[in-house]
C-alpha cells in the first residue's frame, strides 16, 4: 500500500506527500559519533518522497547493502508554501503537524561516498529510507525549543534527545531550508538525529516517540 500522511487517530492528511527536507549533523554530540565537525552552516540534503514509509505495521531494511542505521528524528509536516526568507510567524503557521521517524542510513557506503566527497543519495534515499508515523496537530507544541524524541530498540533506550540541544533549531532551519528550496504543502523536515545512532538487524522490535506527546511500536523486517 503506498504511502500517506495521516493523523494520529487515522484522519488522512490531504496533502500530497513531496519531498523530504534532512539537516545532517544538527546535534553536536551526533556529529561527534560520527567524528563529523559540527558544521559552520546547516547541511541540508532532500530525499525523494517516493522514499517514504509508514511506521506502524512494521518496515522492511535492505538485506544486502551494509549497515542500515537508524536516525530518530522530530519530523515536521509542512501544510503552507514557504519560499526564500520567510518569517518567523510565517514558518510558524505552516507548519501543521509533528511525528516520530527514522532517517535511514546505509552507514558503509555513506562512509565511502564521504571519503570520496561523493554526494548522499544512494545511502539516503532508498525505497524505504524515511519511515514516519502518524502526526499530532502542530498545537500539541507551544515550545517548539522543547520537543523530545526517543528511539528504543528490543526494550533498552538508544537514542533521547530534545529539541532544545539543536544546532539549528526548528523555526530558524525551516526559514533557511525555505531560502533554498521551495517547501510545499505535503513536504516534510526531518531535523536531525541525536547521539546514539546505530544498526539496525531485521526482527528488532522498536518504541519511537515525541517524548510525552505520541508513542508507536514498530518492528524491523
Ligand atoms: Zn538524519
Amino acid at each position: 500500500m503506498s504511502y500517506q500522511h495521516q493523523y494520529i487517530d487515522g484522519t488522512r492528511i490531504h496533502f500530497p506527500v513531496g519531498k523530504v527536507v534532512c539537516i545532517g549533523r544538527n546535534y553536536a554530540e551526533h556529529a561527534k559519533e560520527l567524528n563529523n565537525p559540527v558544521p559552520t552552516e546547516p547541511l541540508l540534503f532532500i530525499k525523494p518522497g517516493s522514499c517514504v514509509v509508514a511506521l506502524e505495521g512494521g518496515f522492511t531494511i535492505p538485506a544486502d547493502r551494509g549497515s542500515v542505521h537508524y536516525e530518530a528524528e522530530i519530523v515536521v509536516l509542512i501544510g503552507k508554501p514557504l519560499t526564500t526568507n520567510p518569517s518567523r510567524e510565517e514558518v510558524l503557521d505552516a507548519i501543521t503537524g509533528f511525528a516520530p521517524g527514522l532517517d535511514l542510513t546505509l552507514r558503509d557506503i555513506q562512509t565511502r561516498l564521504k571519503e570520496k566527497g561523493l554526494p548522499w543519495e544512494i545511502c539516503k534515499s532508498f525505497d524505504g529510507a524515511a519511515v514516519i508515523a502518524p502526526f499530532v496537530s502542530a498545537d500539541a507544541y507551544s515550545d517548539l525549543t522543547d520537543i523530545g524524541i526517543r528511539l528504543s530498540i528490543n526494550g533498552e533506550v538508544r537514542q533521547d534527545g530534545n529539541s532544545s540541544s539543536m544546532l539549528n533549531p526548528i523555526v530558524p532551519m525551516i526559514q533557511y531550508m525555505a531560502s533554498q528550496f521551495s517547501l510545499q504543502a505535503g513536504d516534510i523536515i526531518m531535523t536531525g538525529t541525536p547521539a546514539g545512532v546505530g544498526p539496525f538487524v531485521a526482527g528488532d522490535e522498536i518504541v519511537l516517540e515525541l517524548t510525552g506527546i505520541s508513542k508507536f511500536e514498530s518492528s524491523v523486517r
